[in-house]
């Protein structure tokens, strides 16, 4: 047994994902988007079950207030940039796989070159803007966009599949979008979330099970109640409605 098997024997071991599976995991790219505290989780599951290149994006440095949640991190690395800490802890997770980061703000701009040699986004920014940056590109690439929202104690998990499902702006647009202030979270709620998006991540590069496609999960940390609603796409969305009318421009 080589230690590449030994290393995953534990997943490997299931009939879902087998050692093909494991090669199919470790010639994904996963583009994670932010280093905060759905970034924190999804990052170290990601890395731990061998996806072959990771790249992590944020542009913020390491601030006192993120560490009741953004566990990637330690106080060692407080005021350095987020992504460098999150890479180092990567790499020494999992010596095996490449990671890449990025140390910018993801804006429309730069989106398409983040891109390359990506299958899957993973959403772990704190806003609406940079949801709808990644939602426009995830259509224009057709990659699966796994988003996530968390607030207080509560957390929600939806998987966008272009041309498939919803989209993220079908559901939530501009005017309905959380007002933009500095919310409390507890930190399990947040590993929640990044736990169900890494499970979600595995499964749409594994082509696994039934992801959430059309559905988002909506968890209630306080009453420990779980709940699960339909959703559709929106007609009238501005930035999947291209889809069906080339002329719209994303
Ligand atoms: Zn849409």
């Amino acid at each position: 047994m080589t230690g590449t098997d030994e290393r995953y024997i534990r997943q490997t071991t299931l009939p879902e994902i087998g050692p093909e599976g494991q090669e199919q995991l470790a010639r994904a790219g996963v583009l994670i988007a932010g280093a905060g505290g759905l970034g924190s989780v999804t990052a170290l599951y990601l890395a731990a079950a061998g996806i072959g290149h990771i790249k992590i994006a944020d542009h913020d440095s390491l601030e006192p207030s993120n560490l009741n949640r953004q566990i990637i991190h330690s106080e060692a690395f407080l005021g350095q940039p987020k992504v460098i800490s999150a890479a180092g802890r990567m790499k020494a997770l999992n010596s095996m796989i490449r990671v890449t980061p990025v140390q910018t703000r993801i804006t429309s701009a730069n989106i398409d070159a983040l891109l390359d040699r990506v299958d899957i986004i993973v959403d772990g920014s704190d806003n609406y803007e940079t949801r709808q940056v990644l939602n426009r590109a995830s259509l224009r690439h057709g990659l699966p966009f796994v988003y996530a929202g968390v607030r207080g104690f509560d957390a929600m998990v939806s998987s966008f599949i272009p041309g498939k499902t919803a989209c993220f702006e079908c559901i939530v647009t501009g005017q309905n979008a959380p007002p933009v202030r500095v919310p409390g979270i507890v930190g399990p709620a947040t590993g929640m979330a990044a736990s169900f998006q890494a499970m979600e991540t595995l499964k749409l590069i594994l082509g696994i099970g039934k992801p959430l496609e059309n559905r988002l999960i909506r968890i209630s940390g306080l009453d420990m109640r779980i709940h699960c609603v339909n959703l559709s796409s929106n007609p009238q969305c501005k930035a999947c409605g291209q889809i069906c009318n080339p002329d719209k421009r994303l």
